[in-house]
């Protein structure tokens, strides 16, 4: 588990580990001093003023010539979804920006080979509300799945469907038409659907490697609500050094889980607006969550949702460590109602830059000015953290930070201008404790060494909307990214 310096998931053993690293001529901020800064086991052992030379003879094992750069504490994914974003690098795109129209669609589909295709990031602004017809237009020798960029629904074609073989459960979520045949939508089923689709080896190396070259230290799984087999999963890739980062993975919200290796976070509720819980129950869920000794992380990303939340955490009595995930749609008279209840708030920016042009279509227009806020949930004192939701929203922390800054849309309209934060604070956003949102992480003596180097200053790393300026990113005291 974690303690209280806020090392995250540290193996027994592990921390002796990592031998000595020399960090040369840093920056703790801006404009500050230049120091040298060495970590021994895992841990940050010394900060001192630079000397030329440093290093040479010294007893570090690996060394690292900062440049006058500074260091930062390492970037924490507040909201990811690990499993998901390493097969999306495996899947074909079939939403914009990549793919707009029908035509576009097709192209994505024709893929050589044979066995499943798989497509991820449907939109219907692309050809509509798809079903097993629809595909067959488009791909009829080979099974083909297309997720919707929710998450929440899976579209096959006739040959998809007749891979799975047995029949479709009978589940409110396989969706049939008025004869009872199945329309290849299926709604919340994947946990189904990957029994039944044979699985492709899922990796977490590539994502890793990607995060760490963005500064990534750490990530928050979360969820779906996490099955013993699928942390399992997680820890093997971690003990297997497939995924370098620290990991907090959003609990179950019933009975107790063990995990090595990884930190449990609050659970997490899932609300889908067709299916609602009333109030009374889900005040139950929440106390019951409570009691266990543990806070919430509620996915809101409708007005239902979120009023919901609040008048069942307003009944239940808010715990420290409560959260709304996404908080994509906050009417001002939320506000105060959040600030009230001490919850904290873990936005997803990149969706302004993602999914902007959508949402200024879609979203009714008086919901308009509360997609998303930033600003104001800032002024009113609350606490706000960020996540990418990769593979939902856009993996690169970076490219969140700058639309959190320009609030502009992948076609560059300006969209809630009003809500957009400076650079600092977009940044602070993936420095808070993951355990503790309300506190900001330091690098500082006895602090774990996970941490990276930027090239040049904060503002202009975000203004670049990638983690091109990282230069390198160390976790545990170990290089794990290196640009030079
Ligand atoms: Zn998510």
């Amino acid at each position: 588990m974690t303690d209280r310096r806020g090392g995250l998931g540290t193996h027994p053993g592990e921390s002796n580990a990592a031998g000595v690293l020399l960090i040369t001529d840093a920056r703790l901020e801006e404009g500050g001093p230049a120091v040298d800064l060495t970590a021994r086991a895992g841990r940050v052992a010394a900060v001192e003023p630079h000397r030329a030379g440093a290093g040479a003879g010294g007893p570090a094992e690996e060394t690292l010539d900062a440049a006058g750069g500074l260091i930062l504490p390492g970037l924490h994914d507040h909201h990811v979804h690990l499993r998901a974003a390493a097969a999306a690098l495996d899947s074909v795109q079939a939403g914009p920006p990549t793919v707009r129209d029908v035509a576009g669609l097709a192209r994505a589909l024709s893929q050589p080979g044979s066995g499943w295709i798989r497509a991820v990031g449907y939109h219907d602004s692309v050809a509509g509300p798809l079903d097993r017809y629809g595909l067959d237009g488009l791909v009829r020798d080979r099974p083909v799945r297309v997720q919707h960029r929710s998450g929440a629904l899976w579209m096959l074609n006739s040959a998809g469907l007749a891979a799975l073989g047995a029949e479709l459960p009978h589940h409110a979520g396989v969706e049939r038409d008025r004869h009872g045949r199945p329309t290849g939508r299926l709604f919340r089923l994947d946990d189904w659907l990957a029994t039944r689709v044979p699985p492709a080896p899922i990796d977490l190396a590539e994502v890793s490697a990607r995060a760490a070259r963005a500064g990534v230290t750490g990530f928050t799984e979360a969820g779906p609500e996490p099955t013993p087999a699928a942390v399992e999963w997680l820890d093997g890739q971690r003990r297997r050094g497939r995924l370098a980062q620290r990991l907090v993975v959003m609990a179950p919200t019933g009975g107790e889980a063990d995990a090595p290796g990884l930190a449990w976070g609050p659970a997490k509720f899932l609300l889908d607006d067709d299916s609602l819980p009333g109030l009374e129950e889900l005040t139950r869920r929440f106390r019951r969550v409570h009691r266990a000794g543990r806070a919430v992380a509620v996915h809101c990303v409708t007005r239902a949702q979120l009023f919901l939340t609040l008048a069942a955490l307003d009944e239940a009595g808010p715990r420290p460590g409560d959260r709304i995930e996404h908080g994509s749609v906050i009417p001002g008279e939320a506000v105060p109602v959040i600030g009230r209840l001490r919850l904290a708030v873990v936005t997803n920016p990149g969706f302004v830059v993602q999914r902007g042009e959508e949402y200024l279509a879609d979203v009714e227009a008086e919901d308009q000015p509360h997609l998303y806020r930033a600003r104001t949930l800032v002024e009113a004192g609350i606490t706000v953290s960020a996540g990418t939701d990769a593979p939902f929203g856009p993996a690169d922390p970076w490219v969140a930070m700058q639309a959190a800054v320009q609030r502009r849309s992948a076609a560059g309209r300006a969209w809630g201008p009003s809500e957009a934060v400076g650079a600092p604070t977009a940044l602070g956003w993936f420095l808070s404790d993951p355990l503790d949102l309300g506190r900001v992480r330091r690098v500082e003596v006895g602090g774990p060494a996970d941490l990276f180097v930027l090239g040049c200053p904060v503002a202009e790393a975000v203004r670049g909307g990638s983690g091109a300026a990282v230069a390198a990113t160390v976790i545990g005291g170990r290089i794990v990214h290196r640009e030079r």
